[in-house]
């Protein structure tokens, strides 16, 4: 019989509860049946005892010079060893390591692959796919980024819908409509976008608005309701046209598109329902970063300068978020998910160069007009 080999042998553990591989130390005491393994992990960490009896080598091991031992039963847990002595000793002292057992049943399999599939999933989810659609975003011609916004604003009204037959309403009364053009029309001048701006006005009661890419900008009717003036409305769409500037929903969407496929692949149920609501609620909530938020606020305060706008009421409006939800995160909505309302409400204040004369972006008629747009 081969002794068990003198010097520190080391093997690779996966402990079957995330997908790192832990450098362990073997240490053999006892023989057969009544032996033990020990698997002595590193940072002092309690070793791990695996009894020699329960061991068994995991079949159809591509590598040759190594061995792939895992414990009888369902432990997800597997040890690769790779010097050729150790494992050459632990086959001839292991008296079940050959032994198959009755394969565990197909949700028992599914379990063990769960911990490391998740952190795999994990791993391209939140680290490959962000920066691969952060990549694709700088290469997508603009025409791909309109039929991208196209395809997700459908998406949007569908899951906003009341039922799962009806998509929500996009309000359309032609003097609100009109309304909102001319408010455009005066905006636009300022600005200097690759797409035209197309906007919309969504029958939802939610206070928010948010932009899609390809030049999509979405305004709820919760909104318009609780704007104070037209100028306030203005400062939002000059925020979202930061955003549409920056190319902000482009990146989020090619990101949440990106993840639900590969969720998609895993598990091949992620389609449908939970797809369009994931989607639907990521582009809505559209949480950016803070210092996207930033540029989108200046883009907006230098936009209503260069159109002779003031930008107090933007922080007016801010402000009311504020009272109204808190400094809040995970809120689905755009305007009010971002935290420090008071400090944007400050700066739009303070970078308002026009003060209190200046011509309404609306007149008195034209924003009820506005305001009744979805009736
Ligand atoms: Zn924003």
């Amino acid at each position: 019989m081969t002794d068990t080999p003198q010097t520190r042998i080391f093997a690779d553990y996966m402990d079957g509860e995330s997908a790192r591989l832990i450098r362990v130390s073997l240490r053999v005491e006892g023989k057969a049946a009544t032996g033990a393994l020990w698997l002595e992990l590193p940072d002092g960490k309690t070793p791990v005892r695996w009894a020699l009896g329960e061991l068994r080598r995991v079949p159809d091991q591509a590598e040759a010079n190594s061995i792939m031992l895992r414990r009888a039963g369902d432990d997800p847990a597997r040890l690769k060893v790779s010097d050729h002595d150790m494992a050459t000793y632990l086959a001839s002292i292991c008296p079940n390591i050959s032994r198959r057992d009755k394969t565990p049943s197909l949700w028992r399999r599914l379990t063990i692959l769960t911990s490391a599939a998740v952190a795999s999933v994990a791993l391209i989810v939140f680290v490959l796919v962000p920066v691969l659609a952060d990549q694709l975003a700088l290469i997508l011609p603009t025409k791909g980024e309109q039929a991208l916004g196209d395809a997700t604003y459908q998406q949007i009204r569908q899951a906003l819908g009341k039922d799962a037959n009806t998509a929500a309403w996009e309000c359309n009364n032609p003097a609100g409509i009109a309304a909102l053009n001319k408010m455009m029309t005066r905006l636009q001048v300022g600005s200097n976008l690759p797409y035209n701006i197309r906007l919309h006005v969504l029958d939802h009661k939610m206070v928010n608005a948010f932009a899609l890419p390809g030049g999509h900008i979405v305004l709820f009717r919760g909104l318009l309701k609780d704007a104070k003036n037209p100028e306030e409305v203005a400062g939002v769409i000059g925020h979202e046209m930061g955003h549409v500037e920056s190319r902000d929903p482009t990146r989020l969407a090619l990101r949440s598109a990106g993840s639900i496929g590969v969720l998609g692949l895993m598990f091949g149920d992620f389609a449908g329902g939970a797809a369009v609501l994931f989607l639907t609620e990521q582009l809505i909530s559209a949480q950016y970063s803070q210092g996207a938020e930033a540029r989108a606020d200046v883009y907006s305060q230098n936009l209503l300068a260069a159109t002779a706008l003031p930008s107090a009421p933007m922080g007016d409006f801010f402000l009311r978020l504020k009272s109204k939800y808190g400094d809040t995160t995970g809120l689905a909505s755009h305007m009010a998910s971002h935290p420090d309302l008071k400090g944007r409400a400050d700066k739009a204040r303070a970078a308002d160069t026009v003060g209190d004369t200046f011509v309404p972006v609306l007149n008195a008629r034209e924003w009820r007009d506005l305001q009744a747009v979805c009736k």
